[in-house]
């Protein structure tokens, strides 16, 4: 008997661990914007949620990284890039709702501070014409549009080129959106519904046993490496996705390709800006943010947009290319890559060929670069992201435990709420009536994964 007393003290130990082995109920992979939405719609829902990033609670890498980008509501053909925009405003005034009514301290918390309304300038082909007026017809936008010289000249005092049209939507909230704003403020109320994130853990693996995913993780401060569990998993890993679902869902990695985009930031020298005329200095701020498609070239397009306006008043003017995208040599790298002169080079002239356009003086001399980087988005074959769920093992029957939301590409941020809460939905089995939202779930869904993979 007494030596039994040891063996049976040691059972009654590892019985009582195993019996008390947390196994979490939803397990979200990666704290962008895609990640911070989808577990701010599930910790909406009541469920129990575990955000997990691999960098510090300051997003400071990834495709979501800066405080601007476009939102707007029409879009030339595809009516869902509308939806997701509209219903993402909704969204996003639910989330502000919520902690405004939720505060911590003394923070308050508007609508105002994830969107600034402005006009969203768009110029491209005549040809395009009846394709574009349908649109925003169909897509209810509050929009002006000049389809030659004269009516440049007259609705917006722009110096028009042939054969290009200049429209200028006017929707409330369609302007610009702050990634930075969405993810903090998605963070926040996570944390406020009792729910948790950690920071700085990398997933390493992840592989599903049974009814439950294994996650193993390292803490990337400490080093210290520990495994999880989970019943369900979102994975929103942006550019990192083909790496993190090797073991899960391998074919990630050829149906999402991360690509480099490069951005340039741009000052007008301050004793220039100040000669402006009050009239000019008010035509550069709404010629902000635009979509510059007149070439009808690759090479000839661009999006443009404020990033922020100094103390001074002064707008820092951001710019990049979603045709001058590169494949990318190393991911862990690509970060810090340089521009290439000719990529600055690029950068200026297409802004100094805007400001032609918009008639307002700006010469290179005048024209200050002030800061540069590369960055990643990950692109699908059809530029449309997946939120959907996976195909259980050598099956066509979909995981309802699984949900990837992956390959954003250059248009992830103005949906980011909507992608969110679709996300969350397909993970709790719960429906949306409205028609756009099955429009997003069809393109962006099941079946039209299944399609895409025996097209591999
Ligand atoms: C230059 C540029 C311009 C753009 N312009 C627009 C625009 O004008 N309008 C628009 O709507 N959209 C725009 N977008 C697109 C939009 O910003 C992206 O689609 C969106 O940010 C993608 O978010 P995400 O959450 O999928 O990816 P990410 O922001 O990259 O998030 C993925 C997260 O997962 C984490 N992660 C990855 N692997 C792991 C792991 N193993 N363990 C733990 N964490 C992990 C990463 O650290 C990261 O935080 C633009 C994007 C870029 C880059």
């Amino acid at each position: 008997m007494k030596n039994l007393l040891p063996f049976l003290f040691f059972s009654f130990l590892f019985l009582t661990c195993q019996s008390t082995e947390k196994i979490e109920e939803i397990v979200v992979i990666g704290g962008g914007l895609m990640g911070s939405t989808t577990a701010w719609q599930l910790s909406n829902y009541g469920e129990q949620v575990l955000l997990i990033e691999q960098q510090d609670s300051v997003y400071s890498y990834g495709s979501s990284y800066g405080e601007a980008r476009i939102a707007r509501s029409s879009n030339r053909g595809n009516d869902i890039w509308s939806y997701l925009h509209n219903r993402s405003v909704k969204e996003a005034q639910k989330l502000v709702s919520y902690l405004d009514s939720n505060p911590r301290g003394n923070q308050t918390y508007d609508l105002t501070d994830i969107y600034t309304t402005s006009p969203v300038t768009y110029i491209g082909r005549t040809r395009i014409y009846d394709k574009l007026y349908n649109s925003l017809i169909r897509q209810q936008v509050d929009y002006k549009m000049a389809v030659n010289q004269a009516e440049g000249k007259a609705l917006f005092d722009v110096n028009l080129p042939d054969s290009v049209l200049m429209q200028v939507e006017y929707n409330e909230h369609s302007g610009n959106i702050n990634p930075k704003k969405i993810i903090n403020y998605c963070q926040q109320a996570v944390l406020q519904k009792g729910n948790s994130i950690w920071y700085n853990h990398k997933v390493t693996d992840l592989k599903q046993d049974g009814d439950l995913f294994i996650i193993q993780l390292v803490n990337s401060k400490t080093g210290e490496k520990k495994t999880i569990k989970s019943k369900k998993v979102v994975s929103a890993a942006g550019p990192f996705t083909g790496k993190l679902l090797k073991n899960t869902a391998p074919y990630f990695d050829q149906l999402i390709n991360p690509q480099r985009v490069f951005l340039a930031f741009f000052k007008i020298k301050k004793s220039h800006f100040e000669n402006y005329t009050p009239e000019q200095k008010e035509k550069v701020f709404t010629a902000y943010p635009v979509i510059n498609s007149s070439k009808g070239t690759r090479d000839g397009s661009f999006f443009s947009m404020i990033e922020k306006v100094d103390e001074y008043g002064f707008p820092l003017i951001k710019i990049g290319g979603h045709f001058q995208r590169s494949p990318i040599k190393d991911i862990a790298t690509v970060w810090q890559q340089k521009l290439t002169p000719k990529e600055i080079e690029w950068s200026q002239n297409s802004t100094l060929g805007y400001f032609d356009l918009l008639n307002v003086p700006l010469t290179l001399n005048e024209l200050e670069l002030v800061d540069s980087y590369s960055c990643v988005y990950s692109l699908t074959k059809t530029e449309v992201p997946y939120v959907t769920h996976i195909p259980m093992p050598n099956s066509e029957v979909s995981n309802p435990n699984f949900v990837v939301l992956g390959g954003m590409s250059g248009v992830g941020a103005k949906g980011a709420l909507t992608y969110g809460l679709l996300g969350a939905n397909l993970l709790l089995g719960k429906e949306d009536e409205e028609a756009g939202y099955q429009a997003i779930k069809t393109a962006l869904g099941f079946e039209r994964l299944m399609k895409d993979l025996k097209e591999l």
